[in-house]
């Protein structure tokens, strides 16, 4: 698959791992200058000089996503080093605990929803303008399978991703007439670090085979559905909600 993002600037958040280092590495070798940001400013920094050496055009500002500050900071030191803002791509994400609803730990559900929810909804809320006054542009929220189905001991992670489906939709129909589309992706489970850090060897083996295709998916899988939906050749995809899950929710 071929884009254009020559001229672009793109934001990506969780860009330091996983997901979002695809997408940052496949939108710099597309052409975009790639604001990466992240907690982890050792594994923001790899992958910038990864994209720089390839020739590539990348920027990394620590922040917080579910620190609205920091957010806005952001956007404005994205506009500032690169003169406008055209895409944003809302990543970052984590899993929290995992327990039945009736035990969840409240200060679990409220980092989760701080993170999960709440900073797809500042980066909307400081970029949407910027990406206006650039004249449209396109935006992609990280949202899951389990935005559209449920998973035991994970209610926080799925009530999080379900209200990011239904954000999208609403910022997609307040934006449309300003040119810019905001879409989500439903990715099945992808094999990251997110899930090192949550689940042993042999629950992810058991996860994989949950999949029809009989494995877990790759970052670069999702970084392809990303870049299309950023692409102009999205352009009358708009407020939708799209899988690559290697057929999970087609059971
Ligand atoms: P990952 O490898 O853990 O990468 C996420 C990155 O986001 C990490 O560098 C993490 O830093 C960073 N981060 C966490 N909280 C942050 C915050 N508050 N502010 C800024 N950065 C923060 O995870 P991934 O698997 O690529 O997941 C990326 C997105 O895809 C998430 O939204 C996730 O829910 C979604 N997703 C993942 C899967 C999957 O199976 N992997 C499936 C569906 C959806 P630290 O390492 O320091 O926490």
């Amino acid at each position: 698959m071929q884009f254009d993002f020559n001229g672009k600037t793109a934001i990506v958040t969780g860009a330091g791992s996983g997901i979002g280092a695809a997408i940052s590495r496949d939108l710099a070798r597309f052409g975009a200058t790639v604001v990466l940001a992240d907690l982890d400013e050792s594994g923001m920094a790899t992958v910038a000089g990864e994209i720089t050496s390839a020739g590539g055009k990348a920027l990394t500002q620590r922040a917080d996503t579910s620190a609205a500050a920091d957010v806005e900071r952001l956007v404005t030191f994205a506009v500032e080093q690169t003169g406008a803002l055209h895409l944003l791509v809302n990543n970052a994400g984590i899993g929290g605990p995992a327990a039945p609803v009736g035990e969840y730990p409240l200060d679990g559900w409220h980092k989760v929803i701080d993170v999960n929810l709440n900073g797809v909804f500042y980066g909307m809320r400081y970029a949407l303008p910027e990406i206006v006054k650039a004249g449209g542009g396109s935006v992609v929220n990280m949202a899951s399978i389990l935005g559209t189905v449920g998973f035991a001991t994970a209610s926080a992670y799925v009530a999080a991703k379900h209200a990011v489906v239904g954000l999208t939709k609403a910022a997609a129909i307040e934006y449309a007439k300003s040119n810019v589309r905001v879409n989500a992706i439903g990715p099945g489970f992808i094999a990251t670090p997110l899930l090192d850090k949550n689940l042993d060897e042999a629950t992810l083996g058991v996860i994989a085979g949950m999949h029809p295709v009989g494995r877990l998916g790759k970052a670069e899988e999702v970084s392809a559905l990303a870049c299309f939906l950023l692409s102009e050749q999205a352009s009358f995809v708009t407020g939708s909600y799209h899988l690559v899950d290697g057929g999970y929710t087609a059971q």
